[in-house]
């Protein structure tokens, strides 16, 4: 289920264990790249790190970002490379044991199978507090999913809620568009965009702390809550940090924590919440460099980073019916969607349970989730080894 990289991975390794399948996708290969994007937003990873199975970024530019078109080539020429069976504008709508097998029920027909892949994404629905629905509707409120570009907002002022790759992105580009900025900040992860003369990101590879794997780590489930580090993709390869921000004119006000007659309540402790990350940041750069003594190799010196400006005061609640805010752009997450999915094998928080990638049901497998099996499993070069694994077991199985 899916045509993006995982169920496009998954068809590769299929076809090589010569096993019938078909990839069912309710849009086109790389729908997610295509329809739930905003225009700007380029990989965070480097062009060199877009690597499938028998598939790599061959371009000039092995440093830089790819955009958004230019994701969705590098997934269709994947398919094609893989003649990958994929079935486009073929919706699942349920999937439900039968015999050895489930039953697909698609907006095209139905089939039987004796195993089905569930790579149909970790990011189908943005997520969104529930005392959203309370705000004062003077307000417009949109996320990743909807937001395409400034121009397309309201004049005025925008809180945009949650300081993660997605949060930090629009909140600067909607600062450059010359509109008043409130960035409410919850836990975060603070990276620097270059370390020691290399992409933060070459650290991560090289020195294995992306292949991390699940059974290895200690609470593997805030592990794959984690948020998404504070990165941008952009060819002067800037650090988009909280500093970067502030010094934008982007204002800091702390997580969002409730709303009460119309006004946005936020926690105080940003000094606490700022060190942790510093203190995170400076632990993994210290991984790296003890990774760098004991590898050796041409690298700049260690450099440490200023810690996270706390502003001289900080608001701890805001009045949305003022006027001051005309737009909330939520980027507080996203999550999957399995309503389709009549086996029951998802918990109370919607999220499936299965022990890297083999689900509580037999025959039933999954791919592209955060820490399926090791710490770089949703990120388009980490789909390669966990979906050798899965098909392996699925192929044993079969
Ligand atoms: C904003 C954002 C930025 C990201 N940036 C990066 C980055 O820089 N680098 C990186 O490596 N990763 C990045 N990722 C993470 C990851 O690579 C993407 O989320 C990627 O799209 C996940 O691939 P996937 O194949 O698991 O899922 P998807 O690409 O979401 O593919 C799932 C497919 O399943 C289909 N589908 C879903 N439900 C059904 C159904 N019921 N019936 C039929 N088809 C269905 C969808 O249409 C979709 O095509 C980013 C993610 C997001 C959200």
């Amino acid at each position: 289920m899916g045509a993006g990289h995982a169920g496009l991975t998954a068809s590769r390794f299929l076809t090589e264990s010569s096993i019938d399948h078909v990839v069912l996708e309710r849009g086109e290969v790389a729908n997610s790249w295509r329809r739930e994007r905003w225009d700007s937003l380029r990989l965070l990873t480097p062009n060199w790190l877009s690597r499938l199975p028998g598939h790599r970024y061959d371009g000039p530019d092995p440093d830089g970002y790819l955009t958004m078109g230019e994701v969705v080539e590098f997934i269709e020429r994947f398919a094609t490379v893989a003649r990958a069976p994929v079935r486009t504008g073929t919706t699942v709508l349920s999937v439900r044991p039968a015999g050895d097998g489930y039953h697909v029920t698609t907006s095209r027909g139905e089939i039987r199978c004796r195993a089905v892949v569930i790579a149909s994404g970790a990011c189908n629905q943005p997520t969104v507090p529930p005392f959203s629905t309370a705000v004062p509707a003077s307000v417009e409120q949109t996320t990743p999913f909807d937001y395409r570009d400034p121009t397309r907002l309201a004049d005025g002022g925008v809180l945009v809620v949650g300081a993660s790759a997605t949060g930090v992105q629009l909140a600067a580009e909607l600062s450059r568009s010359g509109r008043p900025v409130t960035l409410s900040v919850g836990e975060h992860v603070r990276l620097p965009r270059l370390y020691r003369g290399r992409d933060v990101l070459w650290w991560m590879d090289a020195s294995g702390v992306w292949d991390e794997r699940h059974e290895e780590v200690d609470d593997l489930t805030r592990a794959r809550r984690l948020p998404s580090p504070q990165l941008v993709g952009t060819p002067e390869h800037a650090t988009l940090d909280l500093n970067a921000l502030t010094a934008m004119g982007v204002e800091l006000v702390g997580r969002w924590a409730a709303l009460r007659d119309g006004r946005a309540l936020f926690s105080g402790g940003l000094r606490n919440m700022f060190s942790l990350a510093d203190l995170k940041m400076a632990r993994l750069l210290d991984t790296f460099d003890e990774w760098a003594r004991a590898h050796g190799g041409e690298f700049d010196s260690p450099e440490r980073f200023p810690a996270t400006r706390v502003p001289e005061s900080t608001r701890l609640q805001l009045d949305l019916r003022s006027g001051e805010i005309r737009t909330i752009v939520w980027a507080t997450g996203f999550r999957p969607d399995y309503r389709w999915l009549d086996v029951p094998v998802v918990d109370a928080k919607g999220q499936l349970r299965h022990v890297g990638g083999v689900v509580d049901g037999p025959g039933l497998y999954a791919l592209g989730l955060p820490l399926l099996r090791r710490r770089k499993s949703t990120f388009i070069h980490g789909i390669e080894d966990d979906a050798r694994d899965v098909i392996d077991h699925l192929a044993r199985n079969l």
